[in-house]
C-alpha cells in the first residue's frame, strides 16, 4: 500500500476528464503551489475534450487524435499537454481507479491499493454508459457490440470500423450519441440502420418537427431508421462475433458492428450514504459544495440549484462540466481569501454536430413550440429553429445551421426570456426576433 503525503486538493477519480482540465486551469490561474493539487484519473491520458470521440475521432480521414484535443481547446483555450500539469506543479495520477472513498477520514483508495488523503475533494466521476448486459439482453456480450464513453471505447470502435470496412452497422439508440455515431459510420461507408423505441429521435429535446428534419436528412444520406422497436437479442458466430440483431417486432438485422447509445448513469456509487443525493446525482449548493464540507461535486454527477428556473437539476453537457469546474474552484479559493463569489447562474447550453449539420440549444424546452426557417432536408444549406414559449415568454431556443452571431442571439433570447405578444408574429419573425433582443 502506498501512502501519499497529504494533498490540499484532490480531484477524485479522473475528476472528469474535462473537469479536471478546466478546474486545474482555474486553480493554476488563481495560484496553486507545487504538491497542493492532484488529479486522479482512471483513464491513461491527460484530460481531453470528450465530445470529440463521437465526432472527429471517427472520421475516415484527418481523424482527431491526441494530443490534438486535450483540454482546453474545446472552448478556445490553451491545449494542456501532460507537461502543462508538471510545469504548474499539479500531479497527474493516471490509470488509477479509485475503488473506495471514505469521506470521514478523507481517504481515497485505488484498485492497486494506494491511498490518497486530501483536505478538499472535487468529485467529478462523470457518467458510465448503460449496457445491454445490465438488462440481461440475450447475446449482448457478443464481440463487436460496442459503447462509447472513454477514449479506450473510441479506439475499440475505430478498430472495428477498420476490421469490418464497408460492412453492416446497427446503432441502437436515437439520442445525440446514436445520431452522431450513425453519421460517422455512414461517412465510413457502412450500411447503417438506427433502431430506437421512441416515436422520433432525440425526444428529450427535439419536437416532432425538429426530429422530422434530421430523420429525413439521415434517410437521404442512406441511413435506415427503424422507430418504435427495440433490440431483444443478438446472434453471434462461432468466434463470438455478433452477426445479427433481433428486434422486438420480429425483424432480424444483419450486423458486423453494433453500437449502443442508450444513455448513461452518473457515477455516484463511491459516495453512496456519505453525501446527500437528489435527482440521481450528488446534491450541491450554488458553489458545488456537497452536504459534506470541503467535498465538492461537479459536472454530470452534480445536482445543483439552477438559479434561472429556481429548481435543482442535473445537467449532462460539456459546457456545464467546464463552468461548474471553474465555479467550484473560484468558491474554494474565495473561501480561502474571504472574497465572495457569486452564485452559479447557468444558462443550459447543448450542441451536437453530424454530417454537415450543427445545432445549438439554449434554455429550457418546456411549453408550446414554434418552428421557423428553412427545414427542408433537401436544401443545400438548411437553417431553421424553434422557440419554446411558456407563460407568454420564450424560455428555450434551438437553431440548426446558425452563424456564431446568430447562435449568440438565440442564447440571449433564452437568457432574457422576452415576452411574446403573438405566436403567429414570432413564427413569421423567426431568427429576426432573436437579432432584435
Ligand atoms: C461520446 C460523447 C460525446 C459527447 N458530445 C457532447 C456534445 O457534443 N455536446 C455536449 O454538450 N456534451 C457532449 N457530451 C457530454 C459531455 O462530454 C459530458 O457531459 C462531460 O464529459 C461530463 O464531464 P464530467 O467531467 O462530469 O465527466 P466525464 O467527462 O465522464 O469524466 C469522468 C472521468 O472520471 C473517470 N472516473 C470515473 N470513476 C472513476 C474512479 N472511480 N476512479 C478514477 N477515475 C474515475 C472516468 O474514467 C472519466 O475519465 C458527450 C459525451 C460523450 C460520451
Amino acid at each position: 500500500m502506498i501512502s501519499r503525503s497529504r494533498m490540499r486538493t484532490c480531484f477524485c477519480s479522473a475528476s472528469g476528464q474535462i473537469l479536471q482540465g478546466y478546474a486545474a486551469r482555474e486553480f493554476a490561474k488563481q495560484g496553486v503551489k507545487p504538491g497542493e493539487l492532484a488529479v486522479i484519473s482512471k483513464e491513461a491520458v491527460a484530460p481531453y475534450e470528450r465530445p470529440a470521440l463521437s465526432k472527429g475521432y471517427l472520421f475516415p480521414q484527418n481523424a482527431a487524435r491526441l494530443p490534438g484535443f486535450h483540454v482546453c481547446v474545446g472552448s478556445g483555450g490553451e491545449r494542456q499537454l501532460p507537461e502543462w500539469y508538471t510545469e504548474k506543479g499539479i500531479e497527474l495520477i493516471l490509470s488509477t481507479e479509485i475503488v473506495k472513498a471514505d469521506l470521514s477520514t478523507k481517504t481515497l483508495t485505488s484498485a492497486a491499493g494506494a491511498t490518497f488523503t486530501y483536505e478538499i475533494l472535487l468529485i467529478a466521476t462523470g457518467s458510465s454508459v448503460i449496457k445491454l448486459t445490465d438488462f440481461g439482453t440475450q447475446g449482448a456480450d457478443s464481440n463487436n457490440i460496442l459503447y462509447l464513453r472513454e477514449i479506450d471505447d473510441a479506439d475499440k470502435l475505430v478498430a472495428a470500423i477498420q476490421a469490418k470496412k464497408g460492412g453492416k452497422a446497427v446503432v441502437i439508440g436515437g439520442g445525440y450519441i446514436g445520431l452522431e455515431i450513425s453519421a460517422a459510420l455512414k461517412i465510413n461507408d457502412f450500411d447503417v440502420t438506427m433502431v430506437f423505441p421512441e416515436p422520433w429521435c432525440m425526444p428529450r429535446l427535439f419536437t416532432a418537427d425538429i426530429a422530422a428534419f434530421y430523420e429525413a436528412y439521415y434517410t437521404n444520406k442512406g441511413v435506415k431508421i427503424l422507430k418504435g422497436t427495440l433490440a431483444v437479442g443478438f446472434d453471434a458466430n462461432a468466434n463470438g462475433d455478433v452477426t445479427a440483431v433481433k428486434l422486438k417486432d420480429g425483424t432480424v438485422l444483419e450486423a458486423d458492428i453494433v453500437v449502443v447509445g442508450v444513455g448513461a448513469r452518473p457515477l455516484t456509487t463511491l459516495f453512496k450514504g456519505q453525501v446527500a443525493e437528489e435527482k440521481g446525482g450528488i446534491k450541491t449548493d450554488a458553489f458545488f459544495e456537497t452536504s459534506v464540507p470541503g467535498v465538492y461535486a461537479i459536472g454530470d454527477v452534480a445536482t445543483f440549484p439552477l438559479k434561472m428556473y429556481n429548481e435543482l437539476r442535473r445537467v449532462e453537457h460539456v459546457d456545464h462540466s467546464r463552468k461548474s469546474a471553474e465555479q467550484a474552484v473560484k468558491a474554494i479559493k474565495g473561501k480561502e481569501s474571504g472574497e465572495s463569489v457569486p452564485e452559479y447562474d447557468y444558462l443550459p447550453y447543448f450542441y451536437s454536430r453530424s454530417f454537415d449539420l450543427g445545432w445549438q440549444f439554449y434554455g429550457d424546452n418546456v411549453g408550446e413550440t414554434i418552428l421557423f426557417g428553412d427545414s427542408d432536408p433537401a436544401s443545400s444549406k438548411p437553417k431553421f429553429g424553434s422557440y419554446w414559449i411558456k407563460d407568454g415568454k420564450v424560455l428555450g431556443a434551438f437553431l440548426e445551421g446558425g452563424s456564431p452571431d446568430e447562435n449568440k442571439a438565440i442564447a440571449k433570447v433564452a437568457k432574457t426570456q422576452p415576452p411574446v405578444a403573438s405566436i403567429e408574429e414570432l413564427k413569421k419573425e423567426g431568427l429576426q426576433f432573436a437579432s432584435k433582443i
